[in-house]
């Protein structure tokens, strides 16, 4: 079968008795994100989280100098 991703809209081939295909067809999965896709948001998330406890730790050692 044909998916579209929705990010994207790059149009895959899915092999119909693939695991994603049949959650697919049953509807439990609306919304396809190819591998590039899925790929580049997991990256971003990580970023952001290792961004985030960056700042975390950097605002708490210049706390502790004032103090
Ligand atoms: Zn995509």
């Amino acid at each position: 079968m044909q998916v579209k991703c929705t990010l994207c809209d790059k149009v895959e081939h899915l092999k119909d008795d693939s695991f994603t295909a049949k959650r697919l067809r049953n509807r439990r999965l609306n919304l396809y994100m190819c591998a590039e896709c899925h790929k580049r948001i997991e990256e971003r998330t990580k970023q952001r989280h290792s961004t985030g406890k960056f700042h975390l730790y950097k605002d708490k050692y210049k706390h502790d100098d004032f103090i």
